[in-house]
């Protein structure tokens, strides 16, 4: 008995042994483990597990990765942890066949040159409803791509802007295929289906299928097998976002290259709308992750998660897509994350994006990715087709028509970030649940309105346009505006601007603010201004009259 007591003690040792070594390897190989904590040990141990990044939970155990730090605090604090397997080694998928081209079937994962040449080849095949964009090189050499998408991409027709992104974390490959499928489904079905049509004629898409590609081709260009869920350092790129809660660097991390592209991308796009699609549960996740207090627009945010999960129920076998029963949850009931990309777009972009998490499985057989697409692809057009509703319109400037850079909100309703900024053109898009709302326009320089009493329903949208009035226009200004004559107008060669008092300068403005023409007149009272070479159209003068800056709409024909 004794004997055999001595042989456990051993064999438990050396198990123990082989874990760690097991764990080591990995940690040398892949930079980062994939291990299960009981659940009631997790809870208890909340604090000291703040370094590992939480992935799911069953029943009785939580489960985690970890690199070699977050690892060390699991030793450090004596916490037990199981090994699991790695989840993108469970099975071996089959890679693209180098030799064919990609021809929408979409039964094999791509290589990374294959992903680089079926991006540029859907733009170059469809040079007027895709563009290319790379929006950054990784020092590895691989790039974060994005596609942008409709019906006339290469002009700028103030659409709400929306983003799709996926697998920022490199091991959740699902989204990276459904996102290339979608893409060329937009473009194929552009003339036959009428959803397609709508969402392509008036909205500014931009899909990005692989925010990690250092992630996903961990083992080489040509697999993603072995695919890992932190990029090349080894940190995971959905802790590494400023924080509402933690503020910047809540992760202890510098801001990694594809963190610093992806802020870029949203700091020159204002997208409305974005999702970021994951894998290893089928759940749709809606703000906040950070803390328990619910967003502004908790009523549209079930609406829209409840849409894309019963939707995708309808579409797929029953137990899909049905965790938490519903298959939608608030992010900080499921589990509390910080530094995540969905609360940074939230509270610091002002745009209303989710996670939507597409697999339980995270390297999805080959085969099973049709069947994915079609669970999943009326969900996807339903949500983008959803920043086409709510309250639009344009703000502009009562006197000159310039563009105002305004911030609309919703009075008695929005905190924690949810208004929303007109864009550069002065172009606005408030998603929001059907109610009877009160809208206040305000921007620097200008006296705020407020609109009441507006109705707004699900699936329609309502547009306000609106002319915020300068806070400095006042009898002053009105009376030097008498002052000043322009003439002819509309006026076809020359312009000339003659005036009572002496001028300073003259500008020319289009519509949109952007300078045209700049001269310095000091002391004149009247200039001719040739005009011959200006596009037919409205433009905008600015007179600066020293006692005061008159502006005059002119017509050129
Ligand atoms: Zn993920």
């Amino acid at each position: 008995m004794r004997r055999y007591l001595v042989f456990l003690v051993m064999l438990f040792l050396v198990l123990n042994i082989s874990a760690q070594e097991s764990v080591n390897n990995q940690l040398d190989s892949r930079g980062e483990v994939y291990i299960s904590i009981l659940q009631k040990e997790a809870i208890k141990n909340q604090e000291k597990l703040s370094l590992l990044s939480f992935d799911k939970n069953t029943n009785d155990r939580v489960f985690f990765y970890a690199n070699r730090k977050a690892f060390s605090s699991i030793i450090d604090n004596s916490i037990n942890y199981k090994l699991e397997s790695i989840p993108s080694l469970l099975t071996q998928v089959k890679m693209l066949d180098n030799a064919k081209q990609f021809s929408g079937v979409w039964n094999a994962y791509p290589t990374y040159d294959q992903y680089d040449s079926i991006m540029h080849k859907f733009a170059s095949d469809y040079p007027n409803m895709c563009k290319f964009h790379n929006l950054g090189t990784l020092a590895s050499g691989r790039k974060i791509l994005a596609l942008q998408l409709g019906d006339s991409v290469n002009v700028n027709q103030n659409e709400p802007s929306f983003l799709y992104t996926s697998t920022m974390h490199g091991d959740e490959t699902v989204g990276y295929v459904i996102s290339l499928r979608l893409i060329e489904y937009l473009l194929e079905n552009y003339n036959t289906n009428n959803q397609v049509k709508y969402i392509m004629d008036n909205v500014d898409i931009w899909i990005n299928p692989l925010g990690n590609p250092d992630g996903t081709y961990h083992t080489g260009n040509s697999s993603v097998n072995g695919a890992t869920r932190y990029n090349i350092n080894n940190v995971d790129l959905n802790r590494n976002y400023p924080d509402p809660e933690d503020g910047p660097h809540p992760d202890g991390n510098t801001y990694q290259a594809e963190t610093q592209i992806f802020m870029d991308l949203a700091d020159s796009i204002n997208f409305t709308m974005s999702a970021n699609m994951h894998s290893g549960a089928e759940v749709v996740n809606y703000p906040w992750d950070t803390w328990s207090q619910l967003p502004a627009d908790n009523n549209w945010w079930v609406y829209v998660s409840k849409m894309f999960a019963d939707t995708a129920q309808a579409n797929s076998p029953s137990g899909y897509m049905t965790k938490f029963g519903t298959g939608y949850t608030n992010g900080y009931q499921w589990y509390s994350i910080w530094g995540g990309r969905q609360d940074y777009m939230n509270y610091f972009k002002h745009c209303r994006e989710f996670v939507v998490e597409l697999s339980n499985v995270k390297l999805l057989a080959e085969s099973q990715l049709q069947a994915h697409w079609n669970y999943l692809h009326p969900s996807l057009l339903n949500y983008m087709e959803e920043v086409t509703y709510g309250i639009k319109g344009k703000v502009t400037d009562s006197i000159t028509g310039f563009a105002v850079k305004a911030k609309v909100e919703i009075l008695n309703h929005d905190f924690d970030s949810s208004s929303v900024y007109s864009n550069d053109s002065g172009f606005y898009y408030r998603p929001i649940f059907t109610g009877i709302y009160d809208i206040k326009y305000s921007a620097i320089g200008y006296k705020s309105k407020v609109f009441e009493l507006i109705t707004v329903a699900n699936s329609i949208y309502s547009v306000i346009d609106i002319e915020l009035a300068p806070e400095t226009q006042s009898l002053n200004s009105i009376e030097l505006n008498n002052k000043i004559e322009i003439f002819p107008n509309p006026a076809k060669d020359i312009l000339s601007i003659s005036s009572e008092i002496k001028m300073g300068s003259v500008e020319i403005y289009n519509t949109i603010g952007a300078l045209l023409y700049s001269q310095i007149i000091s002391d004149q009272y009247k200039v001719n201004l040739d005009v011959s070479s200006y596009k037919s159209g409205v433009y905008i003068v600015k007179i600066d009259l020293k006692a005061g800056i008159i502006y005059k709409k002119i017509i050129i024909q």
